[in-house]
């Protein structure tokens, strides 16, 4: 899949035609993601647990990752998207690209702002509780 979460999509076919939002679930096996107010379906539940309230609860339902596609932050306009190679910490690694050329892949924009800040910050030391915090929360990588 082309699509990977937290992007920002556009979708192109269905209901919800000329939405956009962001993906917040992708199941790559069966090619589809779940786009943030896209594909509302009402969803009647029961109170299992004491705290819990019965109602109707409103929620996305996936949608098919092909009526979906991938927003560039760069030009902002909906893109198929293209693969290159980029080296980073000595590995080749495999990119999604806009036509327009930049990079779509946050994982590893993520990478290369970390290393940019960690180069900033280095000199500064910050407090022992934030240094161990940013090291607990790792890079999330979704696979395809
Ligand atoms: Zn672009």
């Amino acid at each position: 899949m082309n699509v990977k979460l937290n992007d920002n999509v556009l979708v192109i076919a269905g209901k919800d035609k000329g939405k956009t939002g962001r993906v917040v679930a992708t199941s790559p096996k069966s090619g589809r993601v779940t786009v943030q107010g896209v594909n509302l379906q009402k969803k009647h539940t029961k109170a299992r647990k004491a705290t819990d309230v019965a109602g109707i609860v409103e929620r996305e339902g996936a949608i098919d990752v092909s009526n979906v596609m991938v927003i560039c932050d760069k030009c902002g306009k909906a893109t198929r998207v293209k693969h290159a190679f980029v080296e980073a910490d000595g590995k080749t690694k495999k990119v999604r690209v806009c036509k327009c050329g930049n990079v779509l892949d946050k994982t590893y924009k993520k990478q290369a702002k970390a290393a940019d800040k960690k180069a900033e910050e280095a000199p500064k030391k910050r407090t022992r509780k934030r240094t161990a915090k940013a090291a607990e929360a790792p890079a999330e990588e979704n696979k395809d």
